[in-house]
């Protein structure tokens, strides 16, 4: 892949949590302040040691994501965000998102994003079931939730997210709708659903494995998908990727990068970066990471050239689970292919059972299918 000369996007992550999540299996400490003073030191170190690198590189986007940025002292933000506008170019108009967990979100905090340039904010609701968060290890008070809610409503503060996390062993319709309607009385956005997946080396799947909780039937998780499609669609929301829906002209600009192929640059500890189609990764220590800034050695465990098949894979991978689908004349340059020829046949099958469509030059899955796009994007590929 040549120079990416489209704007990029920052990515930089937070590992501080305040206590680990029974299903979470991101980099995430419990950390006091010295740690985290001793990180943003290395986070400056790291931009210091990248920046001449990006010198004519432009980027629009920032997304300050965790563990749980809202957790880290106040001033915190603030810092990293002058830091980052001294060291890089930034296009006129930028999305500057973080991540914030309601227990650690305050008004001071706030005003401090606003002050930093934070212009979009994604909540991590997950679900208003307060007991049933507790019984996944994640501590989370409804008084916590209406508190965030109240102070970015009354501030008018114009882009919220919400995420919301479906699949958890318990969880009923009742909660899922209930969450859903709580985010449309305060006007967000933007909502984000996750399937919980209960990965390895997590205390769910040790409970799993021990038989303490069954996991959500396939079924299940499809009901409430589609419950949150229907409240979300008759409330003005577009899903434009699977599990992401916005309201027009609210899209996550940043989250857009990843689907579209474009280049971004992560920083902090477990951070990735895809640049000119070269995967680098930062490692999942923190104690490395931080020696390694102390050393000013890269923080950089493995680099890796995504090869014209993978490459070609992903592109059809990520682009089909997007509403937008797939630039074919754009795939055709890029990967000297007409995917119309070579794969006509899956294409005249998949189009009679109207799975999918091409419209305006886009190969895109239809709507109702989306929840089936695994197999179709399996036949395309
Ligand atoms: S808040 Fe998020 S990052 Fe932190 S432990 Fe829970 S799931 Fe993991």
């Amino acid at each position: 892949m040549s120079k990416d000369t489209r704007p990029m996007g920052i990515y930089i992550h937070i590992p501080f949590c305040s206590k680990k999540c029974d299903y979470c299996d991101f980099v995430s400490y419990s950390m006091d302040t010295k740690a985290q003073q001793l990180y943003l030191e290395a986070l400056f170190t790291e931009i210091d040691m990248l920046k001449n690198k990006f010198m004519d590189r432009t980027f629009d986007t920032i997304f300050i994501g965790g563990g749980t940025p809202s957790i880290v002292y106040e001033g915190f933000i603030a810092s990293l965000s002058r830091k980052l506008y001294s060291s890089f170019h930034f296009a006129d108009k930028i999305e500057f998102s973080i991540e914030v967990n309601p227990s650690s979100f305050t008004k001071e905090k706030f005003f401090e994003y606003v002050e930093a340039g934070v212009n979009r904010i994604s909540v991590g609701i997950q679900c208003l079931d307060q007991k049933l968060l507790a019984n996944h290890g994640r501590f989370q008070s409804i008084e916590n939730v209406r508190e965030t809610f109240n102070i970015l409503r009354e501030s008018e503060f114009p882009n919220v997210n919400g995420d919301v996390m479906i699949g958890l062993p318990g969880q009923n319709k009742r909660s899922v709708v209930q969450t859903i309607k709580f985010l449309l009385k305060n006007k967000v956005k933007h909502v984000s659903t996750y399937a919980l997946q209960i990965e390895r080396h997590t205390m769910l799947y040790d409970k799993l494995r021990r038989g303490k909780i069954k996991r959500m039937k396939d079924k299940d998780v499809l009901t409430l998908y589609e419950i949150i499609y229907k409240m979300l669609s008759k409330a003005g929301f577009k899903r434009y990727e699977v599990s992401n829906y916005a309201k027009p002209g609210f899209e996550c600009e940043h989250n857009k990068k990843y689907w579209d192929d474009t280049s971004y640059l992560g920083l902090g500890v477990s951070a990735h970066s895809y640049i000119d189609g070269y995967r680098y990764y930062n490692t999942k220590r923190l104690d490395t990471y931080i020696d390694a800034m102390n050393e000013n050695k890269s923080a950089v465990y493995r680099k890796e050239y995504v090869s014209d098949a993978e490459h070609r894979e992903e592109r059809i991978m990520l682009s089909l689970r997007t509403a937008k689908g797939l630039n074919l004349e754009q795939f055709k340059q890029d990967f000297k292919e007409d995917l119309l020829r070579s794969r006509a046949e899956q294409i005249k099958k998949l189009t009679e059972l109207k799975m999918v469509e091409v419209v305006d030059g886009y190969l895109r899955i239809t709507e109702p299918n989306f929840y089936v796009s695994n197999q179709i994007i399996l036949e395309l590929i």
